[in-house]
């Protein structure tokens, strides 16, 4: 076995060994197993320099110089020419070049120097860059020079140089795939989150305009009930006043404004039920105006009627705050008299029958003489009932027209008699 076979089975153990691993490590997550060996070659934490940009043209002319090495070497010295300012990278593509052109012509001591120039550059190109196959076949074009030479060691060197490249740059690349993917995910993730974020304050806003609403259409129902609480309440009171004034109506006598006779009667009962069950002074009081009839035929009926009023008005005046007058006929006038004895009664009558007297019908055009005729009882003489006690003063009025009018008599036992 001569030494280029030998180098060729190390070559290929090593091949055995390390593809097999790398091939169970892929299929897991990060091949770490296999990476350990090229950690040093490939960090991106470490790896702070810049990838370095290349011109096209130099990449051109490398294919052209892996073939064609006469246009190649005219082109690079056209290139040269230019004198432009190149790169490290650029510069390294160029030795690569060089050192294609020169292993084409078989000058192997040329190409062994253009790839240790290149080399010499890679410090300074990122490792990322100089990692990536198109700078790292230097390494595998130097391992075929020194295996030509028969310098196995250096081949074995160098070819391994490059295989931890090679891995290196397969990390490298998966890496770069895995941070794509991840990217990818996040702006995935973020557009969903965004989405959502949306979506939410669609809803909120839904949910916000729904409570508006529903606080709107409250307050209209809210508006509405008072209106109609308003208005029923409205209707309530104006029936209560009508009621009010129907009852009070009821118990008025229209002409006079005073109490009528069934609200006389009605007043009647209840003061004679307390005064006997209190044992107190009750006196009733009837009036009636004299010859009323001869003021009507005489002067009319709107005359009847002032009369009446003026009568009424003036019976009213002479009356303590808790008597009860009422018109009770046509002419006929009537007053409850309570806590009053027969005497006190007779004064309330006097005053009331000279009151009229005075008045003459002042309000009156023609100068009618007016005079009215009053009869008194009391509870003291007549205590069976309310009724009873009105007959007596009745009977006690008839008394005073018969003694010719304008006085005022008092109901007594003796009169019953007569
Ligand atoms: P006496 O002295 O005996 O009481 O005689 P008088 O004329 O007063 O009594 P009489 O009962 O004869 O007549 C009462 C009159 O009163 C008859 C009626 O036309 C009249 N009269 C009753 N009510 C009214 C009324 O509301 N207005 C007017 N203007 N007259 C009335
Ligand atoms: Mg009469
Ligand atoms: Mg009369």
């Amino acid at each position: 076995m001569n030494k280029s076979s030998a180098l060729n089975l190390i070559v290929a153990c090593w091949f055995l060994l390390v593809m097999p691993i790398s091939a169970r490590a892929d299929d897991t997550l990060g091949q770490q197993p296999v990476f350990k060996a090229v950690d040093g070659l490939y960090s991106t934490q470490q790896d702070v320099k810049e990838i370095l940009p290349i011109n096209v043209e130099i990449l051109s002319l490398k294919t052209l110089s892996e073939h064609d090495r006469v246009s190649a070497q005219a082109k690079v010295l056209k290139f040269q020419e230019l004198d432009l300012t190149l790169n490290q990278a650029e510069l390294y593509i160029l030795h690569l070049i060089r050192a294609n052109i020169a292993n084409i012509e078989g000058q192997e001591h040329k190409v062994v120097n253009w790839l240790n120039q290149a080399i010499k550059l890679e410090p300074s190109l990122a490792k990322r860059q100089s990692n990536s196959p198109l700078f790292a076949r230097a390494y595998l074009m130097l391992a075929s020079i020194y295996e030509r030479q028969g310098a196995d060691k250096k081949a074995f060197d160098s070819k391994k140089i490059y295989i931890k490249k090679y891995f290196a740059y397969l990390k490298q690349q998966k890496s770069l795939r895995v941070k794509r993917l991840n990217e990818k995910y996040d702006i995935e993730r973020k557009h969903e989150e965004n989405e959502l974020l949306r979506q939410n304050s669609q809803i909120k806003y839904l949910a916000l305009s729904r409570a508006e609403s529903e606080r709107k259409q409250q307050n209209r129902n809210i508006a509405i009930f008072i209106v109609a609480a308003v208005i029923l309440f409205l209707l309530l009171l104006r029936q209560f006043k009508i009621r009010r004034a129907l009852t009070l109506l009821a118990k008025t006598d229209s002409l006079t404004l005073l109490p009528n006779r069934r609200s006389f009667f009605d007043n009647g009962y209840a003061y004679m039920e307390q005064a006997l069950l209190e044992d107190r002074e009750l006196s009733v009081l009837m009036l009636d105006i004299d010859h009323f009839k001869k003021i009507n035929d005489s002067f009319g009926h709107d005359v009847g009627d002032k009369t009446l009023c003026n009568v009424a008005a003036l019976a009213n005046e002479t009356m303590r705050s808790r008597d009860f007058l009422a018109r009770i006929g046509g002419e006929e006038f009537a007053a409850i008299l309570p806590d009053a004895t027969i005497e006190q009664a007779r004064a309330i009558a006097e005053r009331m029958r000279e009151k009229i007297q005075e008045s003459s019908n002042e309000n009156i055009d023609n100068n009618i003489q007016i005079t009215v005729s009053i009869g008194l009882a009391s509870i003291r003489d007549v205590r069976e009932s309310f009724d009873g006690l009105l007959h007596a003063a009745d009977m006690a009025m008839y008394q005073a027209k018969a003694n010719g009018c304008n006085q005022v008599c008092s109901y007594c036992i003796e009169l019953n008699e007569n």
